[in-house]
């Protein structure tokens, strides 16, 4: 398709039945058999919309799976066995876990890089098989510099990024050299806490065609109306996505003014903070406190929630008193509100 809107208008128009009569949207297609094509091996009309979406927005081929880490299982089902492959020290528990599960079953070396080391990934870059980046990092939203790395895995290491934070909107990472991008659409593309869905985009057809034989083996096929309520979340990503942004940096400009606030970051631009109270008991106070701002896990709805991850297995590696926010569409003045009254109460 090419460079043509930007991607903020084509989350809107990309994807859309084309033609004289045709639906404004496509429908729900809930079939296994479409003639003789198999929709495990071929998709669906749902699906296939929501990847010609995804594919325009990241300037690449999508293909789309059953949750966000069924795309980290296609990919490493491309790797042969002994393969060497780097990973964020910060990155989606599920995505270590599964490449600590790789390792502990000979299947897999891993590298583990701080995220902001990029001098090592550089490294990395030049002896592993493959670069497992995601930036910004959940949860402590650690930045790592993709292009630098890109230009030195370039003929050498592939590259993958995982855009669940960033979105299409934030950085479309294929441009920046990266060989393959994945979602968990189950974050802000869905963006209404209401489905699972995940996506690989990949910058040339070939490796398109091995993430597409991947999902067609494994079978984490998505379902029509998980793929249908995904591309219904898309067509507002633009809005919801710079509504989170202004009410983020506005919190995160908040937060790091209160007393009882040890430490902020915030990447820029996103709907996601991460900050840091004193210890464990203030961190877990705050969460029973809050009135407006849910307790609870996962990420990019339109409803604000608020999570300390080191409460979590596998996550052990975070700061005890951090806690990860996701800022949704809600009057910002209110979430402060909320957020003030908690901390000031915990303070
Ligand atoms: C949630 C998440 C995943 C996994 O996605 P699921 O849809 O839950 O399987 C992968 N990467 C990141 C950054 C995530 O936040």
């Amino acid at each position: 398709m090419g460079a043509d809107w930007s991607v903020r208008t084509l989350a809107i128009v990309a994807g859309r039945p084309e033609g004289v009569g045709q639906p404004a949207n496509v429908p729900i297609v809930p079939a296994s058999a479409l003639g003789l094509g198999y929709s495990r091996e071929d998709g669906t009309p749902t699906w296939v919309a929501l990847e010609e979406a995804i594919g325009r927005l990241e300037g690449g081929h999508a293909t789309a799976f059953a949750s966000g880490i069924a795309t980290v299982s296609a990919v490493l089902d491309l790797l042969p066995a002994g393969a060497e492959v780097a990973v964020p020290s910060d990155s989606y528990v599920g995505t270590r876990a599964m490449f600590d599960h790789a390792e502990r079953m000979g299947r897999l070396r891993c590298r583990r890089v701080t995220p902001a080391d990029t001098e090592a990934w550089v490294a990395a870059a030049g002896e592993a098989d493959l670069l497992w980046l995601e930036s910004p990092t959940n949860p402590s939203l650690e930045l790592i510099d993709i292009p630098a790395i890109t230009a030195a895995a370039a003929g050498r290491a592939k590259v993958v990024v995982d855009n669940t934070f960033a979105t299409p909107l934030g950085q479309q990472p294929l441009s920046l050299g990266a060989d393959i991008v994945v979602h968990s659409a189950t974050k802000l593309i869905g963006g209404h806490s209401d489905l699972l869905l995940g996506l690989t985009v990949a910058a040339d057809e070939e490796l398109a065609g091995l993430l597409r034989d991947a999902r067609t083996r494994g079978g984490a096929t998505p379902g029509a109306l998980e793929a249908w309520l995904a591309l219904r979340g898309l067509r507002t990503l633009g809005v919801r996505y710079a509504e989170a942004s202004r009410s983020a940096a506005l919190l995160a400009e908040r937060l790091g003014k209160h007393s009882a606030v040890t430490r902020v970051r915030y990447p820029g631009s996103g709907a996601m903070i991460s900050f840091e109270l004193a210890g464990p008991d203030l961190a877990d106070r705050l969460c029973e406190r809050l009135r407006l701002i849910r307790h609870a896990t996962s990420l990019g709805g339109v409803e604000s929630s608020l999570e300390r991850r080191a409460a979590r297995a596998g996550d052990a590696h975070v700061p005890a008193g951090a806690l990860r926010f996701s800022v949704g569409l809600e009057d910002p003045e209110d979430l402060w509100l909320d957020l003030a009254q908690a901390l000031d109460s915990v303070g």
